[in-house]
Formats: C-alpha cells, structure tokens, sequence
C-alpha cells in the first residue's frame, strides 16, 4: 500500500528512486544499547508518525509489562531510554504510518530472542561467553588458497543414533570430543579434525523460521529461511527459551573448533527473508528493504518470495554491520554468502573491505548467481561473470563442478570422472581455479566461455555441497550401468579432482566416506533419516576415507597445489597432448617453493587403463592413501588405471 503511496508522490518514476529520498541513518546504535544503568532502544522507521515499544516478562505469552512512547530523532529514527537494569525482559516495536499500526516485531536489529524469535530479549552479552572466551584464538591461517572448507549442517553431524554424541542435533554435540561410532571410529568434531580440512562451514545458524523451537525434533530444515539474522537458531540450542542458553552454546561451539585447529565459515542469507510483507524490515519500514518490479510487487530473483536491496543504504548498512557483529562477537573466519549474485558488487566489496581491515584472515566466497531475474542490472550486481571485479571474494565454481559429475540439473547426465566424453576443457578451465591460461581453450568450457577470476583465490573448487544430489548418489543415477567398485573410483576420482586444483577447496560432509541422502535431490526438509550422516560408513568405507584423507594431506603439504597468483599458475602448469577422456599436467614446484622440483598430474576419466606418454624424467609415483612413495620411472611411459588420479614428482 505504501507503494501505491509512493507512485503517487512521484510520479513517473521508478520506485527506487522514490527510496533514494528516503533519510539515512548514519551512526551506532541501531537495536538495543544495553548497561546496568539504562537500555536504550533505536529504530529505523522513516514512514511512521508513531512509535512505541513494548516490554514483557517472557519471550512468548503474556500481556506486554508496559508500552512505551518512542522519541522521533532524525535521520529516520525513534528512541526509547529505560532506566535500571533491564536484563531479563524481552520487547518488540510497532509503528503507525499513515494512521495503520504495524504488527508487533522484533527490530531487525535484535541480538537476542525469546522462542521462535517472535520478541527480542535484553541481555548482557557478556554473561554468555564461555570461560576464556577472551583468550579464544583463531587458529593460524596464512593464506586464502589454504583453505579446506568442510560443508557441514549442525543437526546432520550428530542426530544419527550411531553418532555416539549425547547432545544429537545442537551446537553442544559439535563439542563433544572422543565420541565414536559402533567399531570405535572417531565421530563429530574429531573426525572433522582427523580428516584434516582448515574450516567448517555450518549452514545457515542463524535464527531461522522453518522449524519451531518448542519442539525441534518434529521437524527439519536446512535454514535458508532468515528470520532474525543476528541471533543463533534456537532449536540447535539445548533450551530455545532463554536467550543466553543458545549464544552462550554457539559460542562454546566455536570456542572448541578453534582448540582444535579448525576455523569456522557462517552460512549468510540476505538476499531475502523468511516474512515478506510481515517481515521485522518491513513492519518498520514498507517497502525499503526489498526491491520492486516495475508494477510495485515484491521482486523476487531469490525464488523465495522476495529479494533484499543491498544497493540502499540501510540494508547494505545492516549487512555490513551484521556480519562484522558475527565476526567480532563470536569470533566468525568467514562467510559464505547465498545466491550473492542478488547482491549488489558495491556493497559487496565494501563489506570485504571493512571484514579484511578488521581481519585480514577472513574468508569470503559466495553463489556468484541467483534463482531469478531482478530488476537491477546483471552489470552491477556479484554474479561469477563479475567475480574479477569484487575485491577478495570467491565465487562457487559450477563450471569444474558440473564438469567433474555433470549437470547438477540433469540428472542422467555424467561429467568427466564417470566417463562423458568432452568435458576435459572444463576440468582444465577448474585446475586453474578459472584464471587466465594460455592452454586453456575458452570457448570449450560448459558454461564461462572466459576466465572470470583474477586471481585463483577467488574461486571455489567443489564437486558437491548441499543442494542437489550428493555425488555419491549423483553416480549412482548417472552412471547406474558402471559397478559400485568402479563407482568408488569414479568418486575417488572427482574428489582427487578437486583437492589438486588450485583456487580453494570445498567438500561436503560425509564425501570422504560416500554419504548418500538415498537419492533425493534437495533435502532440504526431509527428514533426519534421508540427512542425517551415517557415521557407519566411516568404517564401511575406510578405503575411501583414507584417499581423501591422503589428497587432504599432500594438498596441504604441497603449495604448488595452492598458488596465490594467476600469472604464476599461467606460468607454472603446463598441459600436455593426451588421448580423449585423460588429463596430465605438470607444475613447476621449485618455483611455487614446494619441495617437489615438478609434479605430474594424470587423470583418467575413463572406463579403461590406459597406456600414456610423459614427460622423459626420473619421476617417483606418490601413493596418494598412505603418502607413500614407490617406484622411480625414467622411460616416459605409464600406466595407469581406468577412472584414476596419479601423481608423480620429482
Ligand atoms: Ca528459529
């Protein structure tokens, strides 16, 4: 309605422009500024003519305590100061505009909530640090093409019974240390350690709408489903109804990945939210927040029912302030921003700046698309096609994904690892993390027909995460006809793909022991028993654990598998001539300071062994598994096995 509204004050012109003249509110404060002495409360409400907040005893239930008259204070905002110490009480806002009262909302700004994040809570947020949270240290981390990044949903890595993890499903049970499943394997967090990745990414915990706190068990979800964005989800909490309990355990969480070396990725969703018209953003101020089309209707590139306008001032300020607030208050390694292509590049970049000032460690990477068309323009918005523009931000590779295992969309479709002819350019196109190569022809890749990362630390190497099918059941439907053993080693394949590329590595939890969501697609609300990880496979499928854990090994041990510029990856990998379905490649390792002079890379995306020509030198084969090494060849002729990695250095 208040569009409508708008339409008519300006005439003839865009919507966005008619929010251009909206104030902005450029100070501190926004939410609550909590002491002993006095809570003092700020909104952002630029339309309303009143408004008042609202105290009361618990999070849920009640009739308010007391309603407060709010205090108009320029730029678009209204305060309220309460006296004495308030800790304890929780309270919303609503606001008249145009004679209409709002609903009762949260302010976006809310830093905790009550259950289901329906009232915000006053709290001092320094009762909920762990003890020697103070002291809590990052572990060290020198650069971005370092990083092992682990996929990892909170609920998926402990509700299975043979978890052998007492809190199933919460922060705390991704603290719990020596837990194992039936045959004594490792479980949780020291399994995550075993394996060896520099950082768990956890999906979206934030508060999120789609599972109800009073009752997490009834139901699941992923979380893409933003309710209050600067609060961690109750129903991971081991008590969603005081405020304290779910920051306190999350930061616990934290706290415990760090001592144990592993750095923590948080899951952000800004491009839209779970409400739209009823939404905390839109309560306060109609319209602002989310882009419209052209006939004034929320736009929606989000397939979710609206998409966020990070190009006006105040949501790009939220963002910007809400992820800093994460990486300060809880101590946050990085960011994976979803469907980033919605976000405009400008706010972007602004937020990788301030995050790098503050943190120069951080990592950032993001979906360089999005699931619909938006009204602002392709050319200025954080697509992959504008990766080399955003400053210290990766973008998801789905060029060397859909190559590796083939198109995510098209389930029968197989990819290099599981035999399809013709992929071979777009594996090379992943091999140099999408940079600039003069081997590398362009106009063969699957999708980008040209290098869109400047530098390789600005792509994200993967051949699976949470959407889709997992690969292990990606094969089991594209390559039905191949036996499970030769499944295994297609997968072993895709997986060896991904972890000698250059730019950053990205698994997704349970790979590394072929996890199976039993052949659904996007589980993002299935139950436990399609999504939970079955921690018997870990004894099932040793084998493959003990590749994956091996590649993790000597990418770490290896730099010239992680190099930090383009024009040295340009310079130090060379392609050579192979039969149709193989890959070789060598790196110059002197010069990316490896202790291995050269390494030779084959791969075999085929059905059969094959008999190769290398390059003529006294090459040692590297038994990836066990880091062993084993026979020295100096004739220029190998072989090697159907749907295979091999490396060999001197
Ligand atoms: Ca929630």
């Amino acid at each position: 309605m208040l569009l409508a509204f708008i339409s008519q004050l300006f005439p003839g012109k865009a919507q966005r422009s008619a929010f251009d003249h909206y104030p902005v509110y450029s100070g501190p404060g926004l939410g609550l500024t909590y002491s002993k002495q006095q809570s003092v409360f700020r909104i952002w409400s630029p339309d309303a003519e009143k408004a008042v907040i609202l105290l009361y005893e618990k999070g849920d239930g009640g009739e308010p305590v007391s309603e407060m008259a709010m205090v108009q204070k320029g730029e678009g905002t209204w305060v309220a100061s309460i006296k004495g110490d308030q800790q304890g009480r929780f309270y919303t806002f609503k606001v008249s505009i145009q004679g209409k009262w709002s609903e009762e909302v949260p302010d976006p700004y809310a830093k905790a909530v009550g259950v289901n994040g329906k009232r915000a809570a006053i709290l001092d947020l320094s009762v909920t640090n762990p003890s020697g949270w103070t002291f809590d240290k990052s572990p060290a981390f020198k650069q971005k093409t370092d990083a092992i990044i682990y996929e990892l949903h909170v609920r998926d890595a402990s509700i299975a019974a043979n978890s052998g993890i007492q809190h199933k499903g919460k922060f705390l049970g991704l603290t719990e240390k020596g837990t194992t499943n039936a045959e004594g394997l490792a479980t949780g967090i020291d399994h995550i350690k075993e394996l060896g990745v520099t950082h768990v990414h956890l999906l979206p915990f934030y508060d999120y709408n789609s599972v109800d706190e009073s009752k997490p068990e009834a139901k699941y979800n992923w979380g893409y489903d933003p309710l209050n964005y600067n609060v961690p989800e109750g129903s991971y909490a081991t008590n969603a109804y005081d405020p304290a309990v779910r920051i306190k355990e999350f930061k616990q969480l934290v706290k415990t990945f760090h001592e144990n070396g592993l750095r923590v990725v948080m899951d952000v969703v800004y491009n839209h939210t779970a409400l739209t018209e009823k939404s905390n953003f839109n309560q306060l101020a109609p319209g602002y927040y989310y882009r419209q089309t052209k006939d004034g209707k929320f736009s929606n590139a989000t397939a979710c029912g609206n998409e966020t306008a990070s190009e006006r001032p105040m949501f790009r300020k939220f963002m910007l302030e809400s992820m800093k607030y994460w990486m300060e208050e809880y101590h946050i390694d990085g960011f994976r921003v979803d469907l980033m292509g919605v976000h405009d590049s400008k706010t972007m970049n602004l937020i990788s700046k301030e995050l790098h000032r503050v943190r120069p460690d951080i990592i950032i990477y993001g979906e360089g698309w999005t699931a619909g068309s938006s009204p602002l323009p392709d050319s200025v918005r954080a697509l992959k096609k504008n990766a080399a523009k955003l400053d210290r931000i990766a973008v998801f590779s789905d060029d060397i994904r859909d190559g590796i295992k083939g198109s995510v969309f098209e389930h029968e479709d197989k990819g290099f690892a599981s035999g399809k002819a013709g992929m071979e350019e777009s594996i090379r196109f992943g091999i140099v993390a999408a940079t600039k190569h003069p081997q590398v022809d362009y106009n063969k890749v699957n999708y980008s027909k040209a290098a869109y990362a400047k530098e390789p630390y600005q792509t994200v190497t993967y051949a699976e995460c949470h959407d889709n099918h997992v690969l292990w059941d990606k094969l089991a439907i594209s390559a039905k006809d191949a036996t499970v053993a030769e499944r295994k080693e297609m997968h072993k394949l895709a997986l060896s793909v991904v972890l000698t590329s250059q730019g950053m590595s990205f698994l997704h939890a349970g790979t590394e022991f072929l996890r199976s969501k039993k052949g659904v697609e996007n589980s993002y609300d299935s139950p436990d028993s399609i999504n939970a990880i079955d921690w018997s496979l870990k004894t099932t499928n040793k084998d493959v654990l003990d590749y994956v854990k091996g590649l993790i090994k000597m990418r770490k041990q290896h730099p010239a598998f992680r190099m930090m510029k383009a024009k040295d990856i340009a310079a130090g990998i060379q392609f050579y001539d192979m039969p149709a379905g193989v890959i070789a490649y060598t790196i110059n390792g002197t010069k990316a300071g490896d202790q291995w002079k050269k390494i030779l890379v084959l791969f075999n995306g085929t059905a059969v062994e094959k008999q190769l020509t290398i390059p003529v030198g006294k090459w040692r084969r590297y038994a990836i598994a066990d880091g062993t090494t084993a026979v020295e060849i100096t004739s220029g002729n190998t072989k090697v096995a159907a749907y295979s990695c091999t490396i060999f250095y001197q």
